[in-house]
């Protein structure tokens, strides 16, 4: 008997019945799918775009150990450093050593995944340092202590109500539920840190690897700050994130815009290629001038490799994380993505689980999703979610780590045509 079954079974339960999560849900369904339809109905050549993205993760992934070497050599060659993480702790101690190294007080992130897997906030904090989520999103669920419930929205499982509500609370004062006057309040708490940072951390979606330079794709400005406004900035990211060129990054990025976030275009991307530098005096190359004087690049591996190398799986090293499977998915519409994760949510997330901690974690994510197929249907990379699902049940199975229950149903269906158990009349007759 599984000992997470019972009490998962109930966590499911309360979600289904969580009133601020169905409506958030609700609103959250209505505006994605709209933008997203009329973004893609104005990208004309989008059909062309992600089958050569695909083209393009494959190719990386096949040739993945030659382009890591040409990153490391251009990222150094540009005065920055590099670092490949085989896993999360190694990971971890790299980036505290850089942040001890400065004696750093205060660190500013923008959005990223890949710290959340490795949970580097909490190391990082435990170290003494205070950590401020720039990203308005993650500075909600920072401010409720929650982890993220979307790759691309992590407070999405909130009203306005409710994130009003987190506001009043956190300083105080009653503030209106007001889309507008919240927004202006994180400006103004989170203007002067961007400032008083030591260092800055962000993630990177697309890492192209003829140029060592990294794009980070948002709206609202925060990732522009804290990879700029700092004199140390540390991009963490996946390995599966490197592409060979340029323009197979910027391609990457188009596909990702409007399945994130319904835009054909984000308002920004940028660019990142080392440290900020000048030749202003006299042609000689000085580091760090406007920018951060001091650059790290750390690409985390935590079970990466093994994936890409599993032919049942490695597709799921093609994502690029733009959510729109978990936006389409029924399952995640009804109980969203805090109880349906580990770190990562959603049927993909449960393929992630698996290499980065362990069946174990994987297991409730595997045996929560539907099966339904309509996450293959929108992924813009066309990867089987659906076949890969019941490939890791198999796996889990093996393991030893399927819960009786499921079992139980499983064997009732076959044995008498209902997951019940119920013999009925004309049968035993
Ligand atoms: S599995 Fe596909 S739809 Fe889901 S996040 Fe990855 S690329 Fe996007």
């Amino acid at each position: 008997m599984s000992s997470w079954f019972e009490s998962y079974k109930e966590e499911i339960t309360r979600e289904l019945e969580n009133e601020v999560l169905r409506v958030a849900l609700e609103r959250f369904s209505k505006t994605y799918w709209n933008a997203r339809n009329s973004a893609l109905r104005r990208l004309p050549y989008y059909n062309y775009y992600r089958k050569r993205a695909r083209e393009i993760k494959a190719w990386s992934i096949e040739h993945l150990g030659e382009l890591l070497k040409m990153v490391k050599e251009n990222v150094e060659s540009l005065g920055g450093s590099f670092y490949l993480a085989r896993n999360a702790d190694a990971a971890v101690e790299y980036i505290s050593k850089v942040c001890d190294g400065r004696n750093a007080r205060l660190v500013v992130k923008s959005k990223s995944m890949v710290t959340e897997e490795i949970s580097l906030n909490e190391a990082l904090i435990k170290k003494g340092i205070e950590v401020v989520e720039t990203d308005l999103g993650e500075w909600i669920i920072q401010l409720r202590n929650e982890k993220p419930s979307h790759i691309i929205y992590p407070a999405i499982h909130l009203t306005t109500e409710e994130i009003a509500h987190t506001f009043s609370k956190a300083l105080g004062s009653n503030v209106p539920a007001d889309a507008l006057k919240l927004v202006r309040i994180a400006r103004e708490r989170l203007r002067q840190k961007f400032v008083d940072a030591d260092v800055g951390i962000s993630g990177a979606n697309v890492i192209a690897a003829d140029t060592g330079t990294v794009f980070v794709i948002e709206n609202e400005g925060n990732a522009r700050f804290s990879t700029n406004a700092p004199s140390v900035h540390i991009c963490v990211s996946g390995i599966e994130k490197v592409v060979p060129t340029v323009e197979d990054a910027l391609l990457i990025s188009r596909v990702i815009t409007p399945n994130a976030t319904g835009q054909l275009m984000p308002v920004y991307i940028s660019l990142i290629t080392g440290p900020s530098r000048t030749a202003d005096i006299e042609l000689k190359l000085t580091l760090g001038v406007h920018g951060p004087k001091e650059y790290h690049m750390v690409l985390v591996d935590n079970g990466r490799s093994k994936m890409m190398k599993d032919s049942d799986f490695k597709e799921a090293s093609y994502c690029i994380r733009c959510g729109a499977c978990l936006s389409e998915c029924p399952v995640y519409r009804e109980i969203g993505g805090i109880i349906w994760s580990y770190k990562y949510m959603g049927g993909i997330g449960a393929i992630w689980t698996a290499f980065t901690h362990g069946l174990e974690k994987a297991a409730p994510i595997a045996f929560t999703c539907a099966v339904c197929g309509r996450c293959k249907a929108v992924c813009p990379m066309e990867i089987n979610i659906p076949e890969m699902i019941l490939k890791l049940r198999e796996r889990l199975l093996k393991a030893g780590l399927t819960p009786q229950q499921l079992i139980n149903i499983s064997n009732n269906i076959r044995n008498l045509n209902n997951p019940f158990g119920i013999i009925r009349e004309v049968e035993k007759a």
